[in-house]
C-alpha cells in the first residue's frame, strides 16, 4: 500500500498505484544518478533514540542475515566475527559522523599575525561513502579561508572534512557542508572546497569508469571573484 488510503475506491487505488510506480522509478533513477535532495543529511527525528551499543547489536543481526542469504557459511572462521566487525565500523568509524554528538569541537585564535591573505589546506585525505550504493567515495579535499579576524588550528579542517565525510553522502552535499560549517565557525562568507573523488560504485560497477574522477566546488564571499578563485586554485593545482 503506497499511500495507505485502504480499498475504498478501486479506480482511484489503481490511479494511486501508478503514480506510486513512477515515484518508485524516479526514486530509483535519482539513486543512480547520484543526485542529493538537501543539503542537510536526511535523517529522521529519532535517529538517536537509540545508543551506539543497541544500534550495532541490531546491525550485526541484519547484516549476519544478508550474508546468510547471500549463502555464506557464517560458521566458517574467517567470516563468523564479520557481522560484528561490520556493526562496529558503521556505528563507530564509517558513518560515526551522523551523530552530532561526535561533531569536532573547535577553538578559534584570533588572528594575531594579522594574516589577511587565504590559507588554503590542500590535499586533505578523504574517505567517504556514496548514499546511493554504500560504497567508497577516494578523494582529496582542498579547502581555503581568508580570516574575519579569527583563525582555527590547521588540523581542525582536516576534523571538519573527516566528520562530514564520515556519513552516507553525495560529493556535492559534502562540499556545501564542510563549507558552511567553516562559514559558521569563521564568522567570515571567504571560503572555498574543492573536492575530487572516485566513486567506487561508478569505477567498480555500472559503467566501471575506472579513470574518471568527480570535482565539486564551492566558493563563497571573495571566492566568487576571478581572480582570487584563480589564486585558490593555482595553490591546489601546484
Ligand atoms: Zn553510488
Amino acid at each position: 500500500m503506497i499511500n495507505g488510503h485502504g480499498k475504498q475506491n478501486g479506480q482511484h487505488n489503481g490511479k494511486v498505484a501508478q503514480n506510486g510506480i513512477a515515484a518508485l522509478l524516479e526514486i530509483e533513477d535519482l539513486g543512480d544518478n547520484h543526485v542529493g535532495t538537501s543539503l542537510e543529511t536526511p535523517m529522521r527525528d529519532d535517529a538517536f533514540a537509540m545508543d551506539d551499543d543497541q544500534k550495532m547489536e541490531l546491525i550485526q543481526g541484519h547484516f549476519r542475515e544478508i550474508m546468510n542469504i547471500l549463502g555464506l557459511d557464517l560458521e566458517d572462521d574467517s567470516l563468523s566475527g564479520t557481522p560484528h566487525r561490520v556493526a562496529k565500523m558503521y556505528v563507530k568509524e564509517i558513518f560515526s559522523g551522523l551523530n552530532p554528538a561526535n561533531k569536532p569541537r573547535i577553538a578559534l585564535f584570533d588572528n594575531k599575525y594579522q594574516y589577511n591573505q587565504m590559507l588554503v589546506e590542500k590535499d586533505i585525505t578523504l574517505y567517504s561513502f556514496c548514499e546511493h550504493h554504500f560504497v567508497p567515495i577516494i578523494g582529496r579535499a582542498h579547502v581555503a579561508y581568508i580570516s574575519n579576524g579569527k583563525v582555527v588550528g590547521l588540523s581542525k579542517i582536516n576534523r571538519i572534512v573527516q566528520y562530514f565525510a564520515k556519513r552516507p553522502q553525495v560529493q556535492e552535499r559534502l562540499t556545501k557542508q564542510i563549507a558552511e560549517e567553516l562559514k559558521a565557525l569563521l564568522k567570515t562568507d571567504d571560503v572555498a572546497v574543492l573536492i575530487e573523488a572516485e566513486h567506487l560504485c561508478v569505477a567498480a560497477r555500472g559503467v566501471e569508469d575506472v579513470n574518471s574522477k568527480t570535482v565539486t566546488v564551492e566558493y563563497c564571499g571573495k571566492f566568487e571573484d576571478q581572480s582570487v578563485r584563480k589564486e585558490f586554485l593555482s595553490h591546489v593545482r601546484g
